[in-house]
């Protein structure tokens, strides 16, 4: 069982600095960072975290999708960690979706992703795996290991118009979710 971490904010340099890759998988102190990275993950209800967001200047994320109203069709995926992690191809086609970031607390995003990627990574247990994800997951990855490389969200995205608060971004989605249910019911 792992201990909750405290989160970095944007501005603070750590979340701007290129990462450095994992040699010692193995080693007891990554095994437990690991196992606090998944904690501090779940604590705070996010679908993925990455280690310079607890201060950690490693290659190492966490991604943990379930089903949800926007995607409800997404896999129940993890928390499963990933090391060294690298995009070995992509799709064209992109998709532009709403993020949000545990280190840019109570703002939201619309952001231009690739809607498929091929991907490479290590386990915790130094296995080397590939992979291919789509949609939430796809995301998922490019976000966080957007963090790997010092670069937010923000940065990602086409207009400071699709800059939206929590509060707002709340407001309509329950709106849209029930014109969508009145939709259903005629
Ligand atoms: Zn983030």
């Amino acid at each position: 069982m792992g201990k909750i971490l405290e989160i970095a904010e944007l501005g603070h340099p750590v979340l701007r600095k290129v990462a450095s890759e994992v040699e010692d998988i193995e080693n007891e102190e990554i095994q437990n960072f690991i196992d606090d990275l998944i904690e501090t993950g779940i604590d705070s209800n996010g679908v993925g975290i990455a280690a310079p967001q607890v201060y950690e200047s490693k290659r190492i994320f966490i991604i943990s999708s379930r089903p949800n109203t926007r995607y409800p069709n997404a896999p129940e995926l993890g928390p499963i960690a990933l090391i060294n992690p690298e995009i070995t191809s992509f799709s064209d086609e992109k998709e532009k979706d709403w993020e949000g970031c545990l280190s840019i607390p109570g703002i939201r995003g619309l952001v231009p992703r690739h809607k498929t990627i091929k991907v490479k990574y290590l386990t915790r247990e130094g296995v080397s795996k590939e992979d291919e994800f789509s949609d939430f997951v796809a995301r998922i990855f490019q976000h966080e290991l957007d963090h790997l490389d010092g670069i937010m969200f923000l940065d990602r995205m086409e207009s400071n118009h699709e800059i939206v608060t929590e509060k707002e971004y709340q407001k309509f989605m329950t709106k849209i979710l029930e014109e969508k249910n009145l939709g259903n019911e005629g």
